[in-house]
């Protein structure tokens, strides 16, 4: 990155910044009161684009569209080969268009392009497993309680969904929901973060292209302050029956708090603070990379991060070295660049926030690399943070406890395997984890032992299997996404009970 191109990019909206309106009802539109709200490019501070400012008017048309979708419309009462068919031509339109919507995440949330297209391919298969899942769902037949009756359990759409997304996976955390959503037979209003919500108006295109119909899908977007406001409409909505939500723990509190309206259902997947656990016998230079990868993928803006490193004593000091070392390969610079690792942290405030927990670490345990922006003019005044490892820091401190949401690891020593179990518990998160250990007996009783919703041995955020459950113990969130958990979280269960006289 050059200090030139920090410096000099136009900061204002010129005639060529794409506009965005809301998507409603099938089709672009602004919002009531005229009002829009600008993103800027967290890399070189330029006008990535502006979007439709919502307010409680435009949300109410949004639900209104989807309810009305909904109780009258074709999609919930389509045959399944329908739905089947639009997602799979929804995959279809995504990969065709996977250059223009990657590089949309890169303008506005300033991941690397490299990244980007990693979650464009990652959205494009769990769009696939939601279309096959549609060809094989089905209910149960009871018929051996009582030979004069027969119960039949159906599956229903639950109905109007709500999805409330973060910014930190503009393609996949939307894709995640609509995905399963669609495939139940759902109708939804769909609210991304104001800091990335471009690639989600560019999917509701993509769906209406596949040939969705007009109203199952509608997007609404808004800026900071009144996008606590939609959301907190969208919430409490009586003709909305159910929230997918994923953003933080704070925020997830007060959804389910305005979800007690209608008593609707809801899923939250939320913060994290994950334990990656190394043994003395663990395969040590796999570890020391992927621990890097751990908290460094997407410059640490990740739930599942595992920015607690616990570190067995007799390799501590040399492990640590490694990891260092691997530290220092990340590339830092412009994201649109193929050899970019890390990018920019997505805005100043989260920025400033980040640097604060450094801060705190520096009182807490001992920086052994990094702690704020690469050296050089040309980083002066960015967003960037090096990947920063702090040694020696004790779980009980606010590091350890607290998710920093930035690239920032805290290390934490441990001697024996209930050591590492208990310090791995003693969070109010409960995500995600690693173990490693060349002995496959102790990585499973220390994975079994994690009060977690998913862990992974001798790897870690994916050993290469899609589609696994993914979701919360603790204050990590309630429900599972994924798999056919991620589509029995938008369906309902109806009994019917037949009378069979002889
Ligand atoms: P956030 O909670 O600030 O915002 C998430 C969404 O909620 C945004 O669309 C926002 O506009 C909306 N919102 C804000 N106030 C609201 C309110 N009062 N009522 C309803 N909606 C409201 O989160 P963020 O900063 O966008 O994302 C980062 C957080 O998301 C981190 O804590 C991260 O761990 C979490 N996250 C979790 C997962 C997971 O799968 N568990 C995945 C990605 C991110």
């Amino acid at each position: 990155m050059s200090a030139s191109t920090v410096s000099s990019t136009a900061r204002t909206a010129s005639a060529t910044t794409p506009a965005f309106g809301f998507w409603l009802n099938g089709k672009s539109r602004p919002a009531h009161s005229g009002a829009s709200f600008e993103r800027k490019n967290p890399f070189d501070g330029s006008v990535a684009a502006t979007f439709a400012n919502g307010d409680e008017s435009d949300a109410n048309d949004a639900v209104q569209a989807a309810r009305d979708a909904f109780d009258t419309g074709p999609w919930p009462r389509s045959a399944a080969r329908t739905r089947y068919q639009v997602l799979m031509r929804f995959a279809q339109v995504l990969s065709d268009n996977a250059r223009a919507i990657a590089e949309r995440m890169v303008l506005e949330s300033g991941k690397p392009i490299k990244v980007a297209f990693g979650e464009v391919q990652g959205s494009i298969k769990t769009i696939e497993y939601y279309a096959g899942a549609t060809l094989a769902l089905e209910g149960r037949a009871i018929s051996d309680r009582n030979p004069e009756a027969l119960g039949l359990v159906l599956r229903e759409p639950i109905g109007v969904a709500a999805l409330i997304t973060p910014w930190n996976f503009p393609v996949l955390n939307p894709v995640i929901k609509i995905a399963p959503a669609l495939a139940a037979g759902c109708t939804l209003v769909v609210k991304p973060s104001h800091l990335c919500p471009g690639p989600t108006l560019l999917l509701a295109q993509y769906l209406t292209e596949a040939g969705l119909p007009d109203g199952v899908l509608n997007v609404v977007t808004s800026d900071l302050d009144r996008g606590a406001l939609v959301g907190q409409i969208l919430c409490s909505s009586l003709l909305v029956d159910k929230i997918a939500f994923t953003g933080s723990t704070a925020t997830g509190r007060a959804v389910m708090r305005a979800a007690t309206s209608n008593i609707k259902h809801v899923s939250l997947e939320l913060g994290g603070k994950s334990a990656n656990i190394v043994f003395n016998d663990a395969p040590f230079d796999e570890a020391a990379a992927t621990a890097i990868s751990a908290f460094c993928y997407n410059s640490g803006q990740q739930c599942s991060a595992g920015s607690r490193l616990l570190v067995q004593r007799g390799i501590h000091d040399r492990f640590i070295d490694a990891v260092v070392e691997q530290a220092h390969l990340q590339v830092l610079g412009d994201p649109m660049k193929d050899t970019t690792s890390m990018g920019p942290l997505i805005n100043e405030e989260q920025h400033t926030r980040v640097l604060g927990y450094v801060e705190i670490g520096k009182r807490e345990g001992k920086l052994v690399t990094g702690g704020g922006a690469p050296p050089g003019a040309a980083f002066a005044n960015s967003l960037f943070v090096e990947p920063t490892i702090f040694d020696a820091v004790s779980n009980s401190s606010k590091l350890a406890q607290e998710e920093v949401f930035g690239p920032v690891l805290a290390v934490i020593l441990f001697d024996t395997e209930e050591d590492a179990i208990r310090l791995a518990n003693e969070s109010r998160y409960g995500l995600a984890g690693g173990v490693w250990s060349s002995s496959i007996n102790t990585a499973i009783r220390v994975a079994k032992a994690v009060r977690t919703g998913k862990m992974f041995i001798n790897s870690y955020n994916s050993a290469g299997i899609d589609d696994m459950p993914h979701g919360g113990y603790k204050e990590s969130g309630i429900g599972r996404e994924w798999g056919p958990n991620g589509l029995e979280e938008f369906q309902q269960v109806k009994t019917i009970q037949i009378r069979l006289p002889k």
